[in-house]
């Protein structure tokens, strides 16, 4: 039901905070009860004391750079993140190794250009763009789906315009199709494409051959479009 960029999951939704130093569990306590320790409810917190922090040394050598390496003892495994500011931040998991870490980056070295261009895109617009983009979207949007919508004789019952980060839109089976606002950054072709993907929805509630006959006969362009998304997308989000 969903016109979706995202295929990045656990990574990009990492939210990697200052992480405190947990402590293994007593020796006492976990020879009485092996119990795993909880990712959640950590026994006890010794005071602020990161495990190992490295430096932050960015090697011009390293088309990567700036990155940094956290050392986490309850990570369970890598973890990427870029910070607001470019930086990449590696969090090699208890018993990892740096080794490990770089091997892991260069299997992921897409994942971080296309963050990267999307903070980027992000930070380019600033506070006052976006509200007017999204203004103009809540006006265009609907208006533009409702005009398919009697194109191909169909009934949408309701229309929203929402600021999804994974979605570009959605349908339900009540006939409600959401909207991201970010379509009006997108070519009309695209922008057109990703509406006739939902409205379509309302015929078929799946992505089976048979909806995809119906998209291609209502949006004979839609293979460019879907790869537009796919390059472009994570850029705009
Ligand atoms: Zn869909």
């Amino acid at each position: 039901m969903v016109a979706s960029p995202a295929d990045f999951p656990a990574l990009s939704r990492y939210s990697g905070l200052v992480q405190l130093a947990l402590p293994f569990a007593p020796t006492i306590e976990s020879s009485l009860a092996p119990t795993r320790v909880s990712p959640i409810a950590p026994t006890t917190v010794r005071p602020l004391a990161p495990t190992s922090v490295s430096p932050i040394t960015p090697t011009p050598e390293d088309p990567l750079a700036p990155v940094y390496f956290v050392r986490h003892r309850r990570a369970r495994r890598y973890l990427l993140r870029v910070e607001h500011d470019g930086r990449l931040r590696v969090t090699i998991p208890r018993g990892g190794s740096r080794r490990e870490a770089d091997a892991f980056v260069a299997r992921h070295l897409d994942w971080v250009a296309r963050e990267r261009a999307r903070l980027q895109t992000r930070s380019q617009l600033s506070f006052e763009e976006r509200h007017t983009l999204r203004q103009r979207a809540r006006i265009e949007l609907p208006a533009r789906l409702l005009e398919l919508a009697a194109l191909h004789e169909l009934t949408v019952t309701r229309v929203s315009v929402r600021n999804q980060r994974t979605r570009w839109g959605s349908c339900g089976r009540d006939g409600h199709i959401s909207l991201n606002w970010r379509l009006v950054l997108m070519p009309m072709a695209v922008r057109d494409y990703v509406l006739v993907h939902e409205l379509m929805h309302l015929r078929r509630l799946d992505h089976s051959r048979a909806y995809w006959r119906l998209v291609a006969a209502a949006c004979p362009g839609y293979r460019e479009a879907r790869q537009w998304l796919r390059t472009n997308g994570p850029s705009l989000r």
